[in-house]
């Protein structure tokens, strides 16, 4: 391995200190001690499945004054809605605004907790637990694993130190998060280690058809037809991204009006344009406002494409990362082109 080579790579994960303090924090907490979990905006399987999971776990060994949340509209998406835990969901504005802790889940940085924040500066202690290799290490203490498929992996190493026995529905939450970030163990972070918790998460007796299906192979027929005029519009130019080729569409509010479909059913398009043979690069850019786009990008492995969220305003990860795009579609789709050719320059 090359000197830079070395230097680009992402630091080891927690340390024995790092485990001992959250534990010690955990441990330490009074017999009505309130434990706020966090996870971010618009939260995907990943993120709400580490957070209710670990909720379940601290609520098994008797903590007994809970609240999950994440910032924005409260409720969760249909895919989402059989987990087991929602019912420790509390609507970010009213959750305790000095909790004895607060744990948060998937963040790489602390913008994308929005205005929970601030629940960060006046909680007793902090535990950052994430596997972005670009994460801030914002928390007071950071369980951050970048080499860790899903936070939810980090999230078994913690509930393991505490003594939490895994029941079934921690390991459905565990397994939503495993397999949402391991693109049902198809991405390259699926190591055997990934199949060997798989296997102790099936082994109370889940059903991962009906999770699947639930989560990821079920959407309405609106939906089915609403793919079928975004992905008609998707665009190749084989040139771009240094001639590994750039694929992307866009959906606006009025496909999803015309539809009449909820946002969430377009999270699962990126998956259906990154197929694309001739192209490294896919972009969806979903239309959230006016002039406001979530954008989902997707790299094979040629563009480290979180560097190109990260000048952006966003971030993520090498092969999967977003921000949030504005102007017009077109204005976004130059912002993507420009970085992708300074990063490969750069590379
Ligand atoms: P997705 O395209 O599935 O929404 O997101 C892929 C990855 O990109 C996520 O795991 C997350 O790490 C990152 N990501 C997506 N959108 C944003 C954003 O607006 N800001 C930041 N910081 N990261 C994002
Ligand atoms: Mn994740």
């Amino acid at each position: 391995m090359t000197g830079s080579a070395l230097a680009q790579s992402p630091p080891a994960g927690p340390s024995t200190a790092d485990w001992d303090a959250a534990v010690a924090a955990v441990r330490a907490l009074p017999a009505d001690g309130r434990v706020l979990l966090i996870c971010h905006v618009n939260p995907d399987g990943d993120a709400l499945g580490s957070m209710l999971g670990c909720a379940l776990g601290l609520r098994r060994i008797g903590v007994r004054q809970l609240q999950a949340t994440f910032p924005g509209p409260p409720g969760v998406a249909e895919p989402f809605r059989g987990l087991p835990g929602l019912d420790l969901l509390v609507p970010a504005a009213d959750t305790w605004t000095d909790p004895d802790l607060v744990l948060c889940f998937d963040a790489a940085s602390v913008s994308r907790i929005g205005d929970l924040a601030g629940r960060l500066d006046s909680a007793g202690e902090v535990v950052v637990l994430d596997h972005h290799a670009s994460n801030t290490r914002f928390g007071r203490i950071n369980l951050v694993d970048p080499y860790a498929a899903a936070t939810s992996v980090v999230v078994e190493g913690l509930l393991d130190r505490l003594d939490v026995p895994i029941d079934r529905d921690i390991a459905e939450c565990l397994y939503v998060a495993l397999t949402t970030d391991t693109g049902s163990f198809r991405f390259a972070m699926t190591t055997p280690a990934v199949h060997e918790m798989a296997a102790r998460l099936l082994a109370t007796g889940i059903r991962p058809e009906e999770i699947s299906r639930r989560v990821f192979d079920t959407r309405p027929f609106g939906a089915v037809r609403l793919y079928g005029d975004v992905l008609g519009r998707a665009v190749l130019e084989p040139d771009a991204a240094g001639g590994n080729g750039l694929v992307w569409t866009q959906a606006t509010l009025d496909d999803l009006a015309r539809h009449g479909q909820p946002a969430y059913v377009l999270e699962a398009l990126i998956d259906s344009v990154r197929c694309t043979e001739e192209a490294d690069v896919s972009c969806v850019l979903k239309q959230v406002a006016g002039t406001e786009w979530a954008v989902s990008m997707r790299s094979k492995g040629a563009v480290d494409v979180s560097r190109v969220a990260v000048a952006l305003g966003g971030g993520g990860h090498r092969l999967a990362a977003g921000f949030t795009g504005r102007g017009g579609a077109a204005d976004v789709i130059a912002a993507i082109r420009a970085e992708l050719d300074r990063v490969l320059a750069g590379s």
